[in-house]
């Protein structure tokens, strides 16, 4: 039998079966939300085995990561919109001015139709269901485009979303550059996307010939600055499990290179080194508790940034590698150029490069001046003045004081970029928000009614 093909006129058939669906009211209602989310909640508890499995196929990732990382966290992000979904959809109350009085005013959060969500391999699982989750709660149809680069979970999606949620408003389509070409070819009233800035900008031109609103959540080269005087023990562990612990350094707020000074960077790798042996033992490319890379491209890119002339000598720690299975040990370089291939772009691997500056203060403007600002910055330091310095000089999409990653899992913060590492947020009420029309209500009466703004428009009038 001749395989179906996606192409510009299946994309177009299926917007246009969202959108009479959508237009019949199905998704706006309070029921129909809460069943999807619960619906989600029960496709985890009945499939995570299945889900488990497709993640290790896709990326070796271990049971533990894949547990808290793609599936508690998408868990707790339904719990939060079951429980607080009455309140999100009610009218925020508004006051008036003088101007409009007597009147009352609302905004009022309405759906806003079909809207458009692409994810990236990494967090394949989490990264996909997490923008739908905040789309279903909004009262969108939606359709989700996971990544053809973590095949096994994008399958699972398209089975499980298909069994367990209503699919006449919430479809899977899975594909490459084609699909999802013809898909971006629709006009969509938003679109949702996670990856890499040189396709943001192709997803962000084609909303543009719709006038369509888009979130894009992009990475960028995340710093870690460490100062002296500080728990080293504790500071290792937290930048080791914001790296290798966060799918082998493959995640968009994982640390990207370290920034410290001359005098503090031995201690510091000797502290790194000593734990990472306690967490991966001697032969990390062997360990059963950390990713593989992706696939053999991304494995290359990797393996390129080693070899670039420019760091030879400057590998201090790990940088085995293993081509057959796809793996690269965690590897730490000392004291790299800044005109290094690993310094000029975003690393989404184990590697980690540390810059050396005179005084940690000067951190701040080597981060400033890279040209772009980072999804997520980290400082250690037991100093207020450097802390306040921090959060005041260095723009970032989030920032961490002392730990690395973690701000992802506090609901009530925003999560997205700034710059080059992307536009809108979502994660608790943003996602909400993120895919909902604030809509402007006033209310008046036909009491008060003020001759004073008709005309004519005397000199007497204005005179008042
Ligand atoms: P990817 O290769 O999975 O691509 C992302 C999406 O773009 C996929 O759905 C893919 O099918 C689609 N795509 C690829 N080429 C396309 C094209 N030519 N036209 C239209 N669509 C196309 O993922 P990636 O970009 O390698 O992901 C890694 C990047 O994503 C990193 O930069 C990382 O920092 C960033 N990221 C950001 C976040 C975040 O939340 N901000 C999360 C994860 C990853």
């Amino acid at each position: 039998m001749k395989e179906q093909v996606f192409d510009e006129e299946a994309a177009r058939s299926l917007v246009k079966e969202l959108r009479v669906n959508f237009a019949a009211g199905k998704t706006r209602s309070y029921d129909w939300r809460v069943a999807q989310l619960k619906s989600m909640i029960k496709m985890m508890e009945d499939h995570e085995p299945e889900i488990v499995a497709a993640l290790r196929e896709d990326l070796s990732k271990p049971e533990m990561e894949s547990s808290i990382y793609e599936i508690a966290l998408l868990k707790n992000s339904c719990v939060l919109a079951l429980k607080e979904l009455k309140h999100w959809m009610m009218p925020d109350k508004v006051k008036t001015s003088i101007t409009t009085f007597p009147s009352s005013a609302e905004i009022v959060s309405e759906p806003l139709g079909v809207v458009l969500v692409m994810s990236a391999w990494n967090y394949p699982f989490l990264l996909s269901l997490d923008p739908v989750v905040g789309a279903i709660a909004a009262g969108n149809a939606v359709v989700l485009k996971p990544s053809e680069v973590a095949p096994a979970t994008s399958s699972l999606l398209l089975r499980l979303v298909g069994q367990c949620l209503d699919s006449s408003c919430i479809r899977v389509v899975e594909g490459a550059v084609p699909e999802t070409s013809a898909l971006l070819l629709q006009k969509w009233d938003k679109i949702f996307y996670t990856g890499n800035g040189r396709i943001g900008r192709i997803v962000m031109s084609a909303a543009a010939k719709h006038l369509t609103p888009v979130v894009l959540e992009l990475g960028g080269k995340c710093p870690v600055i460490v100062d002296s005087g500080i728990n080293l023990q504790v500071m290792a562990r937290r930048i080791i499990m914001g790296k290798w612990g966060c799918n082998n350094g493959q995640a968009c707020i994982s640390p990207d290179y370290i920034i410290t000074t001359m005098d503090y960077a031995p201690k510091l790798v000797d502290v790194l080194k000593h734990e990472l042996e306690q967490f991966y033992g001697k032969s990390p490319l062997e360990s059963k508790d950390i990713s593989r890379i992706v696939n053999s491209n991304h494995f290359a890119r990797l393996t390129n940034l080693l070899d670039d002339e420019k760091v030879s000598g400057k590998i201090i720690h790990g940088g085995e590698r293993d081509k057959t299975n796809l793996k690269i040990a965690p590897t730490i370089l000392l004291d790299v150029p800044r005109d290094s291939l690993i310094m000029n772009e975003e690393i989404f691997g184990p590697l980690l490069p540390i810059l050396i500056v005179d005084k940690v203060e000067d951190s701040f403007n080597v981060i400033n001046s890279s040209g772009s600002k980072p999804l997520a910055a980290y400082l250690f330091s037991n100093k207020k003045e450097l802390k306040e310095q921090f959060v005041k000089t260095v723009s970032a999409g989030g920032l961490v004081v002392n730990d690395t990653t973690l701000h992802l899992a506090v609901h009530t913060l925003p999560f997205g970029g700034v710059g080059e590492s992307g536009m809108g947020a979502y994660h608790g009420k943003f996602s909400f928000d993120a895919f909902s029309h604030k809509k402007a209500v006033l209310y008046r009466s036909f009491v008060g009614d003020a001759p004073l703004r008709y005309p004519p428009y005397t000199s007497k009038k204005l005179k008042l």
